[in-house]
């Protein structure tokens, strides 16, 4: 894990090594800086995780490009190591890492900006303490309340388009998040809208159909369009769309230009021409 608790806040070791690999410093002397100043609270037992609270010790390496990380003495009573091995192995394999690791330090920061009025406790996913099968971006946390959130950000979201083995991946995370009481909020990376406005139509890959959401808006307009749309009106609507509509299904999907903090929400009616959305 790259971070840990020191003197009641929260110490990332890869971003300090980051800082100072900026400012010109070769790996030894960044290596030889961190004993300096910080090896005697790793003896001290003052790094402590952030999951279970319990002392972790500050592992420095000398090859060029290897993290620096904090470990457990003992982990066996903590969830966070292997939340972090899930975690990793799932963003290697169906996300854009580097896309993520940068996005994700704004997503963050945009997320307590917004949310600083509810007083609630935003974690990263794998510092969840318990053993999760599927590890959020982020998870918030509400006082008073049981309430909790599954934050995801996708940055590749066609992962496995011949094959479908991201969208499958991504219905049994959406599936397993509510029976582990979450409530998931998903966000897909901006560079993967696809709408047209001369046509008021957009192109939903399978595994976006997956993060779509249906809110208290989307039922309105459900209710709306069931009360304007019928007899004539309607088949010409779904005619002049060439579509097989046979009900309204409002939903929505939200895009998140992260640099430019913007997030774009889309409400739609999902239509199928040829088995595609
Ligand atoms: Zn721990």
């Amino acid at each position: 894990m790259d971070s840990a608790y020191l003197h009641n806040s929260v110490f990332n070791i890869e971003l300090k090594r980051r800082v100072l690999e900026q400012q010109k410093l070769t790996r030894s002397e960044v290596k030889r800086w961190f004993e300096e100043n910080y090896r005697v609270f790793s003896k001290k037992s003052a790094f402590t995780c952030l999951c279970c609270n319990k002392p972790v010790n500050m592992n420095l390496t000398i090859e060029e490009g290897s993290p620096f990380y904090f470990r457990h003495n003992d982990e066996s009573e903590c969830s966070s190591p292997e939340n972090t091995r899930t975690y990793d192995r799932y963003v290697s394999k169906l996300e854009d890492k580097s896309k993520k690791d940068i996005h994700l330090t704004i997503f963050r920061e945009i997320l307590e900006g917004e949310l600083k009025h509810y007083d609630v406790e935003i974690e990263r996913g794998f510092h969840y303490k318990k053993k999760l099968s599927f590890i959020p971006d982020f998870i918030i946390k509400f006082p008073h309340s049981d309430e909790r959130w599954a934050i995801d950000y996708f940055t590749a979201i066609d992962q496995g388009l011949i094959s479908g083995s991201y969208a499958r991946h991504l219905s049994t995370r959406m599936k397993t998040y509510k029976e582990e009481g979450f409530k998931p909020f998903s966000f897909v990376d901006y560079s993967w809208l696809s709408f047209l406005e001369e046509t008021n139509k957009g192109t939903l890959l399978t595994a976006e159909t997956y993060v779509t959401s249906k809110t208290h808006e989307d039922d309105l307009w459900d209710k709306f369009l069931e009360k304007k749309v019928h007899g004539e009106l309607l088949n010409f609507f779904t005619k002049a769309k060439g579509s097989t509509l046979k009900e309204f299904n409002t939903r929505n999907i939200a895009y998140v230009d992260v640099l430019n903090r913007l997030c774009t929400i889309f409400r739609f009616l999902p239509i199928s021409q040829h088995g595609r959305l």
